[in-house]
């Protein structure tokens, strides 16, 4: 596709080397379309063996952990050759994850292009010793320093939501922070990661080994990155279930595991709020991508007294925005990413009215559309925060909408869940925002409308959404190991 994908298919980037997959190929479907794409290198067990051995090898045996301005320089020419090659990076994205063209000049592509600046600068400009001055200590006196230096050999593994996102999110700062790297991207958008493998061979001066691209359709490879002594240090981002997994895999090891895992997130409308624009504008996030994003407020809490109106204004937003092709310029909901995920969806709707709730829009795929997975932007209301459909995530289109009796009832319930990655508040009185900011246990919180995302703000979650940062100068340190030198004064 478009001079980015070879004939045959995209490779594995082994030691430097790009490389077919010991297990063949597999295909990559364009979830609009439902038609194949193409095909990606299919790692075999020997061959992720090969990228962790690659890794250690580079880490352990070459100076790119000690050579921050190295690693800036090539995080930039990657960045560069990334812009230089943007279009049929665009149209590839758009293509593989089904994501709405729009969002690629944000978070589905530009922003993590231009996002990697931040590492390659961290890198250069991060303070990496600290004195502590001088000590008498049991009668010797001696000098502190502390040195910040990686972690070694770091496994990233990644979903299909964001693929750009969330591999660069991850990969920038491990590296700038002078760890090796196997990424080991969703199967379901191997493209997005594999991609850079020719890119960086050809365009840029990263040493073999540094970052190993293994594209694989068999799950057990992720595992067998979490569970391999070799690897220090696992960075995941994926579904709460896989994230015990790897903590679990890990525990033999002892690794380090950052996770970044899912969410369930509120959004609180205050009496005092504009609460038809509270819900209407709450219901079109959630319906941006088709709903998959991590940190959509898919919980809607109004007050009880306003909550016919509060339905009534996100059903007629959803209503408006129909799910459609990813590639018109003004699709805000394309298709969910396979037909397992939109059976996922469905599920979940059918247990909503089984559970009592009522579909007040959409709910069922979305009239002549016979190709691709297309699930209608969905409200339901008429169901109380213990509902199914308001403690799971869903991963597609859907907004709950809940009634609170009050701001304390409105952050018990918001806090009334397993997850705690991110929320919003909607209200004019700054006293009880600030209350409601406070309350709510998540990672993230925006106020009226407020955007946190940019690579300076850490993104991450409380309780089962996550463990650590990721972003910020926080998610830079997330790779970093702590070592105190003494010496006599
Ligand atoms: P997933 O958990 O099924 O898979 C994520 C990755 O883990 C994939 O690369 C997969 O191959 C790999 N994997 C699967 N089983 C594994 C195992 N046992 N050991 C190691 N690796 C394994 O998630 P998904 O369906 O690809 O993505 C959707 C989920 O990701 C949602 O739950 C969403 O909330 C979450 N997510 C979270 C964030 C965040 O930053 N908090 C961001 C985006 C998506």
């Amino acid at each position: 596709m478009n001079g980015l994908v070879p004939a045959g298919g995209t490779p594995l980037l082994i030691g430097g080397t790009l490389i077919p997959g010991g297990s063949g190929v597999f295909p990559t479907v364009d979830p609009a379309t439902e038609e194949v794409l193409g095909y990606a290198a299919d790692a075999s067990p020997a061959d992720m063996d090969a990228a962790i051995a690659a890794a250690r090898t580079a880490f352990d045996e070459t100076d790119w952990s000690r050579d921050p301005a190295l690693r800036a320089r090539c995080l930039r020419q990657l960045r560069e050759v990334m812009t230089a090659h943007l279009e049929p990076l665009r149209e590839l994205t758009v293509a593989e994850v089904g994501a709405p063209v729009m969002l690629t000049s944000g978070p589905q592509l530009e922003g993590p292009i231009a996002d990697l600046s931040f590492a390659a600068d961290l890198a250069e400009s991060y303070e990496w010793e600290t004195d502590l001055g001088t000590r008498d200590l049991m009668g010797v006196a001696s000098r502190r320093v502390i040195r910040r230096e990686a972690v070694g050999v770091v496994g990233a593994i990644t979903p299909w939501n964001f693929p750009h996102q969330i591999n660069l999110a991850k990969i920038g700062p491990a590296l700038a922070a002078g760890n090796t790297v196997v990424l080991k991207p969703a199967p379901d958008t191997p493209w997005c990661a594999a991609v850079l493998g020719p890119l960086i061979a050809e365009h840029t001066d990263f040493p073999p080994g540094v970052l190993n691209i293994v594209t694989s359709s068999d799950h057990a490879l992720g595992a067998q990155l979490v569970t391999d002594p070799r690897v220090d240090m696992i960075t995941f981002t994926g579904s709460t279930r896989t994230g015990r997994s790897v903590m679990e895999g890990a525990a033999a090891t002892l690794k380090r595991t950052f996770l970044e895992l899912g969410g369930k997130s509120a959004a609180i409308v205050l009496d005092d709020a504009d609460i038809a624009a509270a819900a209407s504008y709450t219901a079109f996030t959630v319906a941006v991508h088709a709903g998959q994003g991590c940190a959509l407020t898919t919980r809607l809490l109004v007050p009880r007294e306003s909550y016919d109106l509060a339905v009534a204004a996100a059903a007629s937003a959803m209503a408006g925005l129909a799910a459609d092709d990813p590639r018109k310029p003004g699709t805000v909901c394309g298709p969910v990413v396979s037909a397992q995920q939109r059976a996922r969806v469905e599920r979940y709707v059918e247990l909503a009215k089984a559970e009592g709730g009522r579909v007040e829009t959409g709910g069922g795929r979305p009239a002549g559309q016979d190709r691709g997975y297309f699930v209608e932007p969905t409200v339901i209301s008429g169901l109380d925060n213990s509902a199914t459909v308001a403690r799971e995530e869903i991963f597609g289109p859907v907004l709950v909408v809940l009634a609170h009796d009050g701001d304390t009832d409105a952050i018990r319930q918001a806090n009334d869940s397993p997850y705690g990655l991110s929320g919003s508040v909607w209200g004019t009185d700054p006293d009880r925002v600030k209350a409601v900011v406070e309350g709510v246990r998540t990672g993230t919180m925006s106020v009226n409308g407020g955007l946190w995302y940019h690579a300076d703000a850490p993104f991450g979650g409380y309780k089962q959404s996550g463990i650590g940062r990721e972003m910020g100068v926080a998610g830079f340190e997330e790779y970093l190991e702590t070592k105190v030198i003494a010496t006599p004064a």
